[in-house]
């Protein structure tokens, strides 16, 4: 005959959705007492705990709930999974956004040098003064100061 404690039926009415034989294993690892499947399912009779097998969400330990085929969870946690993922891919977008905004920046940087470069052209030939014009844009690129500057100082 079993020898059953509170305690015990404490473990077998929480865990009792998990089934008999998990019930029996739950009992014996949190207090220490062996009793056979067929001692969990009478007691489990006798205080009117039942033992069918319910599911239980993975994820957030939901019992008696749907669990969607797909993603193994229930619908609570597969919507927050969803919506997790969606706030990831927002996020890269928004620094794809900002990396497109920032070249696009650069770009109208670019365009204002080219139209003063063209403006310090048309002055140099306007003018007389040499070295601009050539249309070497990489040339000048790096160098300290317009080429025009340098023609005007010797004239
Ligand atoms: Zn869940």
């Amino acid at each position: 005959m079993s020898w059953w404690t509170e305690e015990q039926d404490d473990v077998l009415r929480e865990v009792s959705f998990r089934g008999a034989t998990y019930a029996a294993a739950e009992i014996e690892r949190r207090c220490g007492v062996a009793h056979s499947v067929r001692a969990v399912e009478m007691r489990a009779s006798r205080i009117h705990c039942s033992l069918a097998i319910q599911t239980v969400c993975p994820q957030c330990g939901a019992v008696g709930v749907k669990i969607n085929r797909q993603s193994g969870m229930c619908r609570r946690c597969t919507e927050e999974y969803h919506l997790e993922q969606e706030r990831a891919f927002n996020e890269q977008l928004e620094r794809e956004r900002v990396a497109a905004e920032d070249a696009a920046g650069i770009d109208d940087v670019r365009r204002e040098r080219d139209k003063m470069r063209q403006r310090n052209s048309r002055l140099c030939r306007k003018y007389g003064f040499k070295g601009s014009g050539s249309g070497k844009v990489d040339g000048m690129m790096f160098a300290p100061e317009p080429s025009c500057w340098n023609s005007r100082k010797r004239v």
